[in-house]
C-alpha cells in the first residue's frame, strides 16, 4: 500500500527523534550559566568550554538555574551562606542572606528541590555545577551550595566547574 507523503514524513521524523534519543543516553544536569544562559546575579553568564565540549560529544545535559527556579529575579542581589554550608541550610542550621540583609533561605531550598525533581524525572546521575555559588558551588571557601548538597545527598554525582 502506498503511503501518503505526509505520513512518510511523520514516520521518518519519529524514527530520527528516536535515534537522537539513543545517542543521548548520558543524561545529566548543568548550571544554566555554564551553557550561556544569562542567569547569574548580575545578569551575566559563564560559558564553560569543558561543558560545551561535553554537549558536542553527545552528553544530554539539562540546563537549570536553582536561584531562578526558587523564585529569585535576575539581576538580583548577591547571596551568601551564613552559619554553615548548603547541607547545614537544608538541615535548618544555616541561612542564605543577600547583600541587603534579606533572608532568602526558603527560595534557595525551594530552588534546590525543583532541580532535584527534574533530576529524578530524567534519571540524571551527574550534575556539572558552577563552583563558588551558594546554590551550585561544591567546593571553594564558601563550601557546598544548597542545590549541590541536596543532589549529592540523593546520590547524584556533583562535578564542580570553574
Ligand atoms: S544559581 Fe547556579 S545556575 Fe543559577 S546563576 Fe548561580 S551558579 Fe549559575
Amino acid at each position: 500500500m502506498k503511503r501518503h507523503p505526509k505520513e512518510v514524513e511523520r514516520v521518518t521524523s519519529e524514527k530520527s527523534s528516536k535515534s537522537r534519543l539513543s545517542k543521548h543516553t548520558k543524561v545529566g544536569l548543568v548550571s544554566a550559566c555554564l551553557v550561556g544562559v544569562c542567569c547569574r546575579y548580575d545578569g551575566s553568564e559563564r560559558s564553560s568550554p569543558l561543558v560545551l565540549n561535553l554537549l558536542k560529544e553527545g552528553f544530554f545535559l539539562l540546563p537549570l538555574c536553582p536561584e531562578q527556579m526558587g523564585g529569585l529575579p535576575t539581576p538580583r542581589a548577591r547571596n551568601r551562606l551564613v552559619g554553615g554550608d548548603g547541607g547545614a541550610v537544608l538541615d535548618g542550621r544555616a541561612r542564605v542572606v543577600d547583600e541587603g540583609g534579606n533572608d532568602n533561605t526558603k527560595r534557595f531550598v525551594e530552588g534546590a528541590r525543583e532541580v532535584l525533581k527534574i533530576a529524578e524525572l530524567f534519571g540524571a546521575r551527574v550534575a556539572y555545577l558552577k563552583a563558588g555559588s551558594p546554590s551550585c558551588g561544591c567546593d571553594g571557601e564558601e563550601g557546598e551550595g544548597v542545590t549541590a548538597a541536596l543532589l549529592r545527598r540523593k546520590g547524584i554525582k556533583v562535578v564542580g566547574v570553574e
